[in-house]
């Protein structure tokens, strides 16, 4: 850079590292296609969902690209002295990720723990591999040095295992289950290893009777029922305020009855099967009762299971526990206060909805709710610059935004005696 002073240029590694994570950035873009197609194939999701899906792997990588340079100490006032803070890397970090979106949470891990200037191992689920691996070839593609970035495939048992009881991995950022997460925490103890959890979620889209019932309706399944209902975020609970609850079911039975279910490869397609027919058993036992509303799914190859609505008791099996499949729970509630109670009234606490035109209603309810997502008026749950993560036990530490760097560094606190 003639003419710039040398002191006042950026650090060169650092520039090398966001330079890289950019080029990966460009490449997804790059072969986006070919991506949603390898994510589509190998989940069984549509291609409409796969494409944004991606699309939103290149935004990630772009903003850690841009945060490198951003995430940085701090001076604190004390007596005979300064003191400052630095970020530092943790080292070599093991990432484990689930199956649903393979790809799109294996960026939001590799993001912030490249951008904070560590190595990588990340272990895709088993029946999901094929993205991550060729997001591995990508990375060489775009000149991160090989090692800095490595895929290894395998059971969870095993390679899982290996990473979490591995000395020289400082840090397991983990994705999956509840069921597993502990395990993973539990092994990490051994080597006081740093964790980070993503696990499940029981969501609730709590309907206030003076809320758009229209536009909340239209949104709701795809609330639930997006990626065949296998999404942590899942609202699978919708409460509904009692005098407004027979409208309402009226109303999401017929927008649930327009949900386009078929063929992942048709673009018009919004829902496709599940992941395996072991689970489809399982979504299956949810469904203790007749629902008011059952879709149509197609019949033949695939793990087909139709949208599906029951009515149901806060305290149902359907309404405790995470089905991860197109099972949505109908609830009523009669006041604020019984919202809140119901919504609360779970393990879990990861994403929700409230839907009301009363602004002042829709902040108590969201500062009210134990979880750590929550949308107004909407049912979003990601971004690339928001943090994403759970209250109790849908885990802890955050993803996306710059909250994901506190993840993947440690800070170490320096004085300099100036007597
Ligand atoms: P899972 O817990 O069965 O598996 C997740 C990953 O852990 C896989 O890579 C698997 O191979 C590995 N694993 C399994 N057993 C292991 C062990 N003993 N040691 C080490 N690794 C092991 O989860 P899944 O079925 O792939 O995904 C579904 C779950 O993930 C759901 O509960 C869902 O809510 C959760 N999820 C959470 C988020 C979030 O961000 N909170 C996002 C997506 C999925």
């Amino acid at each position: 850079m003639p003419g710039l002073d040398p002191v006042a240029r950026l650090p060169e590694h650092l520039l090398a590292n966001a330079r890289l994570l950019r080029r990966l950035a460009t490449l997804v873009e790059e072969h986006s296609e070919e991506l949603a197609q390898i994510e589509s194939h190998n989940v069984g999701k549509p291609i409409s969902g796969a494409r944004g899906e991606v699309g939103m792997v290149a935004q990630v990588l772009h903003y850690y690209a841009g945060a490198v340079d951003k995430h940085f100490g701090e001076t604190i006032p004390v007596g005979g002295g300064v003191d400052m803070t630095f970020r530092e890397p943790l080292g070599i970090v093991g990432l484990i990720t689930p199956w649903n979106f393979p790809i799109n949470i294996a960026s939001w891990k590799i993001g912030p723990a490249l951008a904070c200037g560590n190595t990588v191992v990340i272990k895709p689920a088993e029946l999901t591999p094929l993205s991550t691996m060729r997001l591995g070839e990508l990375a060489l593609e775009a000149g991160i040095p090989e090692g800095v970035l490595n895929v290894v495939v395998g059971k969870g048992l095993v390679v899982g295992q290996r990473l979490i009881e591995h000395q020289h991995v400082a840090k397991i950022g983990f994705t999956g289950s509840t069921e597993v997460g502990q395990l993973v925490m539990q092994g990490a103890s051994k080597t006081i290893k740093r964790v980070t959890l993503e696990l499940g979620g029981k969501s609730a889209n709590v309907i206030f009777a003076d809320a758009d019932l229209e536009k909340a309706a239209a949104a709701a399944p795809y609330a639930v029922f997006d990626n065949a209902g296998q999404d942590c975020c899942a609202r699978s609970r919708i409460l509904v305020e009692r005098s407004a609850y027979d409208r309402f079911a009226e109303l999401l039975i017929e927008a649930t009855r327009n949900l386009k279910v078929g063929d992942p490869e048709d673009d018009a397609t919004e829902m496709g099967p599940l992941i395996s027919a072991q689970h489809r058993a399982t979504v299956a036992s949810f469904v203790e009762s007749e629902p008011i509303f059952r879709g149509d799914a197609p019949d033949g190859k695939g793990f087909w299971y139709p949208a599906t609505i029951v009515e149901a008791r806060p305290d149902d099996r359907v309404a405790r526990e995470e089905v991860f499949g197109p099972v949505v729970a109908l609830i009523p509630f009669e006041d604020e206060a019984d919202a809140i109670r119901i919504a609360n009234d779970s393990e879990y606490g990861l994403s929700g909805s409230i839907w009301t035109l009363d602004g002042a209603r829709a902040f108590r309810v969201a500062r009210a709710i134990e979880s750590g997502v929550l949308s107004i008026n909407s049912n979003s749950s990601v971004r690339p610059s928001t943090p994403f993560g759970g209250f109790k036990r849908s885990g802890f530490g955050r993803e996306l935004g710059m909250h994901a760097l506190e993840g993947y560094s440690e800070i170490k606190n320096v004085f300099y005696s100036t007597d």
